[in-house]
């Protein structure tokens, strides 16, 4: 069993201590309901500035579903960079803030007719496909537009894959591509997905290895592609450490220009990345108890009201603000709700916290408030920026 601890002298503490100090001067100095989800504007920022930041003519775009807070979008939009999305629910939210249609792009291979004709309204005109039936709804909703066919690619290593729902391979990519063309759609590029939260450097390798193959069958067949859409990704640090962002940055590039030709455009589609590893929850221990040979918490923030991927396998680091480290223990950490789903996390060492005290959930800004229900009762916790 994987074991996480955060104490104040802890080794995971020197990686996240400059955003607990930030965290705690924050919910010391303002006394608000908690639970609650803070993300730190200068790490989103270093983020940004850092994913792809060695990798030639690559644009970025944040996966809007990571975290769609509006005051994240607002800080992202004036940073400069552009946005991924799947719906209208996240394009509503884009429009309302000004971001024009050129920053705005869709990879999801299966949009809702809805979506399509509100986007294509708005004058989005880049989307991924990776079906026959898209390509007649993109001719018919979207005419002209701009698409990019999604790849199948290893996803080996990633803690949460993205291969099993979407994606062709090799044969009917290019038969796509083609029938695109043939039905008006601008046929640009490929895309793919090495899995979220990818660890293994090797699936960029194996996938551009692939996208390679189908751009030279392509110029075979005389269509020229121009667009190559990496998609997210990047890894962020929970309880362990993971191939650093300029490291993947250069590996990128060199098997990009390796393959690719030098005047290809390069789409990037990071959201774990950019919003994760900038998060902290603030909750509070509800409950504990000892039943049988485990030791149970309980906090305030669980499976159904922000911490969803931990059912799938993404442990979180714990940090709880004491003055002098006590004897570590083992914790079954679950959250409020009845449901017996809702349990975090199992062999989290911790010292042992009072009930009402305070504990701050690392590396939780992607994929938990998007998440969120209210299930149960217990409410979605806000955001704030600090
Ligand atoms: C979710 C998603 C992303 C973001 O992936 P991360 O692993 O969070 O970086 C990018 N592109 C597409 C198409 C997605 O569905």
């Amino acid at each position: 069993m994987q074991k996480t601890l955060v104490d104040i002298k802890g080794h995971l503490a020197s990686h996240f201590s400059a955003l607990i100090d930030k965290a705690k001067d924050f919910v010391y100095k303002n006394d608000l309901e908690l639970p609650y989800l803070l993300v730190d504007r200068d790490k989103v920022k270093e983020k940004v500035c850092e994913i792809g930041s060695n990798i030639r003519n690559a644009i970025l775009f944040y996966a809007v579903k990571a975290h769609p807070d509006v005051e994240i979008l607002k800080l992202i939009r004036d940073l400069g960079i552009s946005f991924e999305i799947a719906s209208e629910g996240e394009l509503k939210i884009l429009q309302a803030i000004g971001v024009g249609p050129d920053r705005i792009i869709s990879s999801n291979p299966v949009k809702s007719m809805k979506f399509l004709t509100m986007a294509s309204s708005y004058g989005v005109n880049f989307f991924s496909f990776d079906s026959d039936e898209e390509v007649k709804k993109l001719s018919r909703y979207a005419p002209g537009s701009y698409v990019y066919i999604r790849l199948i690619v290893p996803n080996e290593g990633s803690e949460w894959p993205l291969s099993k729902k979407f994606g062709v391979e090799l044969g009917d990519a290019l038969r796509l591509l083609l029938y695109a063309k043939d039905m008006g759609l601008n046929s640009v590029g490929i895309t793919f997905h090495v899995g979220s939260q990818c660890t293994n450097v090797l699936n960029w390798e194996k996938a551009l290895d692939k996208a390679k193959v189908l751009w030279d069958h392509a110029a075979e067949k005389g269509l020229r592609l121009s667009v190559l859409n990496i998609g997210g990704g990047y890894p962020i640090y929970y309880t362990r450490q993971v191939p650093d962002i300029n490291s993947i940055n250069v590996f990128v590039d060199k098997l990009i220009y390796e393959r690719f030709p030098s005047d290809i455009k390069v789409f990037i589609e990071p959201g774990r990345a950019i919003v994760g590893d900038a998060g902290i929850f603030v909750a509070t221990v509800i409950g504990k108890t000892r039943r049988g040979d485990e030791n149970w918490l309980y906090l305030d923030v669980g499976v159904f009201n922000g911490l969803m991927e931990s059912i799938g396998g993404i442990r979180y680091s714990y940090f709880i603000d004491r003055q002098q480290s006590q004897p570590l223990q083992q914790w079954t950490i679950a959250g409020p709700s009845c449901d017996s789903f809702d349990v975090i996390d199992r062999g989290v060492e911790l010292s042992e916290p009072d009930v009402g005290e305070k504990v701050f959930i690392l590396s939780s800004g992607a994929y938990t408030i998007s998440y969120a229900s209210e299930f149960n009762g217990f409410s979605i916790p806000r955001t704030y920026l600090i």
